[in-house]
């Protein structure tokens, strides 16, 4: 398999899957670059190589084609800055001024198609159905849009002489930049440096950890998170279950929980957890004490009482002391620490001090030379708002993709790099 280190790009143009799906404000300006920072040293290096790059990627979720809100062109000025060279834009990803474009590309140079999800063939569902259409109409539509992705698929490989993916953010889908494009490029495909550092990351974590290891999983829901929690029981020492999912554990053993997150349809799957995490070996740790709030916002009244005995009218939505301690000395004791999911409502400030005592305890951790994978939307946000991500030890792009392939389920967007 060829790498993005040993490959020869001398002369060849390479079509860059990148994920530059960043926050815009509403005079279009980029709010948070970090994507686009990310995306750089792969960029150098084939440009530092005597290769060409043509940029690829997706940007929101635009239900219209040329939805000029969702252009990838508002972005170039970003791009140009931090890459320090001048970047063309095609203005569309089909006609005929993005071949030519490709075509021009000489050494050194650098071009960016237009937001792919502007074609409905980039994710390969139809787009524009009626609301009343038929199953058979609905059918007739797919089919037709399957039909006309190869032929984007055919466009796209066209403009380069090699493909690499660098967007861990998308490669759970199989999408026509993300997976099926790597069919034109039996041997000249490889993962870009942010796609080889997620994986490596991962696989780190996952296949070779130090122990003890440690996942601290919160979030929501307990039926989001089921397969994860599963497949790590496998994996690891102990797990804190924390944020909502608190209350349906706690439900499901007998606990009263007011009005606190209670998935009652979980309450099965939850006992099963804590008996197979018996079996295992495997320490679970729940939080002891919950700071409740009267209604879901930050003017909420307060009160702590313990997890299981919530008065009505009352909903968890954050650790107490008790936890705080419970959860930041068992980190800190910790040599391999994965985080996914907040342990409380931390977009309200009066609810985010359970999220900042277990970040700054992963990050005195790893000062102290635990490894700690931070992932997930949510926990991304929490390690960021803390101002602590470079405190721990890699902060993963990937939110669905990250879930999954620690699931081990196989990313599409590996796999066709890999097979
Ligand atoms: P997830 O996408 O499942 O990781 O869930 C993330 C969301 O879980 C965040 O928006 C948090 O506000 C929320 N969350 C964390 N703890 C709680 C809680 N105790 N009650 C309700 N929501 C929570």
């Amino acid at each position: 398999m060829n790498t993005i280190d040993t490959y020869n790009f001398a002369g060849k143009r390479a079509i860059i899957r990148v994920d530059f799906n960043v926050p815009l404000n509403e005079n279009f300006e980029v709010t948070d670059d970090t994507r686009i920072r990310a995306a750089i040293p792969t960029i150098k290096k084939v440009l530092a190589g005597g290769g060409s790059v043509i940029l690829m990627s997706h940007l929101g979720r635009p239900k219209k084609n040329n939805d000029d809100k969702f252009s990838l062109s508002h972005i170039i000025g970003a791009v140009e800055n931090r890459l320090g060279v001048k970047v063309q834009f095609a203005g569309d990803c089909m006609g005929d001024k993005a071949a030519e474009m490709a075509a021009a590309l000489k050494p050194g140079e650098v071009m960016m198609l237009e937001n792919l999800r502007f074609y409905a063939e980039e994710e390969g569902k139809p787009r524009g159905l009626a609301a009343d259409a038929t199953d058979e109409e609905k059918a007739e539509a797919k089919k037709a849009v399957k039909a006309s992705q190869k032929e984007f698929v055919k466009r796209l490989a066209s403009y380069a002489d090699c493909y690499i993916n660098d967007a861990f953010g998308t490669a759970h889908r199989a999408h026509a930049s993300t997976a099926l494009i790597a069919d034109y490029f039996p041997t000249d495909k490889m993962f870009g440096y942010v796609m080889e550092g997620e994986l490596k990351a991962i696989d780190g974590v996952m296949e070779n950890p130090q122990r003890p290891f440690l996942a601290i999983i919160g979030g929501a829901k307990v039926s989001t998170k089921i397969t994860i929690i599963e497949r790590l029981l496998d994996k690891v020492d102990s797990i804190i279950l924390a944020g909502g999912m608190t209350y349906t554990f706690a439900a499901a053993q007998g606990g009263k929980v007011g009005t606190s997150i209670n998935e009652v349809d979980m309450h099965g799957v939850a006992l099963d957890i804590i008996k197979r995490a018996e079996e295992k070996g495997v320490k679970l740790i729940f939080a002891e004490d919950a700071l409740c709030g009267n209604q879901f916002s930050n003017d909420s009244d307060t009160l702590v009482a313990p997890v299981n005995d919530i008065p009505d009218g009352w909903e968890g939505m954050d650790i107490d002391v008790k936890s705080k301690k419970l959860f930041a000395d068992v980190i800190k004791a910790s040599k391999t620490i994965l985080w996914n999911g907040p342990v409380g409502v931390f977009e309200f400030p009066k609810f985010e001090t359970g999220c900042r005592v277990v970040a700054e305890a992963i990050a005195e951790a790893t000062a102290e030379g635990a490894y700690s994978l931070i992932g997930g939307g949510d926990s991304v946000a929490c390690i960021n708002k803390f101002g602590l991500a470079d405190k721990v030890s890699y902060v993963s792009t990937g939110g669905g993709a990250l879930l999954e392939y620690m699931e081990g389920k196989e990313l599409p967007g590996v796999a066709a790099i890999r097979k």
